[in-house]
């Protein structure tokens, strides 16, 4: 009588479970099912890419043992990998591996032409790396908010895969640089290393393609090109977040790449201790190397900014324009460019001359939607950048006279220029209540009545919020 697959499979536990603890055995052994033996082949399905691997990685040789105990010495074990669990629509998708050490290939009856171990070599001149070769190094303006990602961006460029920083992860708010610093990296390397293999893909060009890979069960396809990548920038990739597929086949793509020496740079909006949504695995993956992050750029990185685009452009503009737009638009760098461009626009096919006229129209067309009033925000961002003294500190607990002095002055400017009660501005000052904040401005008064220099640097102040709200 031919024994039937569960039987054989349980007899295989029976062995597999003197050799593993109990806890092994409940993790990595209960979960698989056995599907069919066919002569000397037992397939088993597993539930995914990642427990294969760690089946092959951890236990092949009990396998081993176990499966020629119940088959006889031929005796093979074959995978099948649920790569997608599949929904009313699409139904589920496995992928059949042959066991590494015994096991001897099936085709997974979809798709019959490709083999899992066959890479099929890419040619790096004409892999199209999605890079747009205006970011570089070169203008992308270097300042206190990114100094540590900009050189370790630098030092990656150099030796990619070689330094400690794999992954590199670098993080930060929007328009901060992120894409253009990692664009810059992939850039520099491409054309110092031209043999190498460099990609760049966006959360959205990831996950798309994996989907259609899934779809057109050309899952092997996708991974084997992925895997043959030098350089792989994966950006925003907290929009991975709740997709656990997608993750699974990133999680294996990295792991591979990182095995071998291949350079890793994602992008992320936070830091991975708060990304949501990610398997844990990955998230302590993404902590391997360097996690570097990019602050909004204070005003002298943005003034830089301004100047390097504009003159890229072949435009003057004059100073108190750019400080005026470097105060004034404090929402984020994408917007900035949007006004550069819109004021380019008006400077070369309007012929019209670049002065402050021109720049608050732009900006008042332009600003508008996105900033209404005043904020606190940019209340505490400015008074806390003219005393330099840091941000959060200011808005905290501390009690030091150089940070005392400044969160008055901006509890002040809260109370002049924005509609807050006193109430509300105390909670925007660490949940100080309004007796504080009456105190404050009282304090500040008082100051500016007694100390000249304090008078004209709270005027001076006044003048830059003022400018942005007209
Ligand atoms: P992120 O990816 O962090 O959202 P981007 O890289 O898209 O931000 O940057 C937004 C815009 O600001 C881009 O046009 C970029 O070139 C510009 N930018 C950001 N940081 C710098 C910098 N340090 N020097 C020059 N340009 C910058
Ligand atoms: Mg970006």
């Amino acid at each position: 009588m031919v024994a039937d697959c569960t039987t054989i499979w349980n007899d295989c536990l029976e062995i597999v479970k003197e050799s593993v603890g109990e806890e092994n055995y409940n993790t990595w052994f209960k979960p698989i099912v056995p599907l069919r033996v066919e002569g000397d082949v037992l397939t088993i399905q597993v539930p995914s890419q990642f427990f294969y691997e760690w089946l092959e990685d951890n236990y092949v040789n009990i396998l081993k043992k176990a499966i020629h105990k119940a088959l006889g010495d031929d005796g093979r074990l074959e995978y099948s990998v649920i790569v997608d669990s599949g929904n009313t629509k699409v139904p589920p998708v496995t992928v059949n591996y042959p066991n590494g050490v015994i096991g001897k290939r099936n085709g997974n009856g979809h798709d019959g032409d490709y083999s899992p171990f066959t890479l099929r070599a890419l040619n790096p001149q004409t892999v199209n790396s999605r890079l747009n070769p205006s970011y570089s190094f070169d203008n992308f303006v270097e300042g206190d908010c990114n100094r540590l990602a900009r050189s370790a961006g630098v030092a990656v460029a150099k030796k990619p895969g070689v330094t400690s920083f794999n992954p590199l992860m670098l993080y930060g708010g929007v328009g901060v640089g992120k894409t253009h610093l990692v664009q810059a990296i992939g850039n520099e390397i491409k054309s110092n290393m031209p043999e190498k293999i460099v990609l760049y893909v966006d959360q959205n060009d990831f996950t798309t393609q994996f989907l259609n890979a899934l779809q057109n069960h050309k899952l092997q396809e996708f991974q084997n090109f992925y895997l043959q990548v030098d350089l792989l920038i994966l950006d925003d990739v907290q929009f991975l977040a709740g997709r656990e597929k997608t993750q699974e086949m990133f999680f294996h793509i990295f792991n591979q790449l990182h095995q071998s020496g291949k350079q890793v740079i994602m992008t992320s909006d936070c830091p991975p201790r708060d990304m949501k949504g990610f398997q844990e695995r990955l998230l302590s993956r993404f902590k391997w190397g360097l996690t570097a992050d990019l602050q909004e750029p204070d005003f002298e990185t943005k003034l830089a900014i301004i100047h390097r685009k504009m003159q890229a452009d072949g435009i003057d503009i004059p100073t108190e324009v750019a400080e005026y737009l470097a105060y004034s638009v404090d929402t984020n760098l994408r917007d900035m460019e949007g006004v550069l461009n819109s004021l380019i626009f008006h400077a070369t096919l309007l012929k019209k001359e670049i002065d402050l006229d021109l720049a608050k129209e732009v900006l008042k067309n332009i600003i508008k939607e996105i900033q209404s009033d005043v904020s606190v925000d940019f209340i505490q961002k400015t008074v806390s950048e003219y005393f330099k003294v840091d941000l959060e500190a200011m808005k905290g607990k501390g009690k030091k006279r150089e940070i005392v002095i400044p969160r008055q002055v901006a509890m002040y400017f809260c109370k002049r220029y924005t509609q807050l009660t006193l109430a509300l501005i105390g909670e925007n000052f660490g949940g100080r209540d309004h007796s504080t904040v009456i105190h404050a401005l009282e304090s500040v008064e008082d100051m500016m009545k007694t100390d000249s220099n304090f008078k004209s640097s709270v005027e001076e102040l006044g003048k830059k919020l003022k400018m942005r709200m007209n």
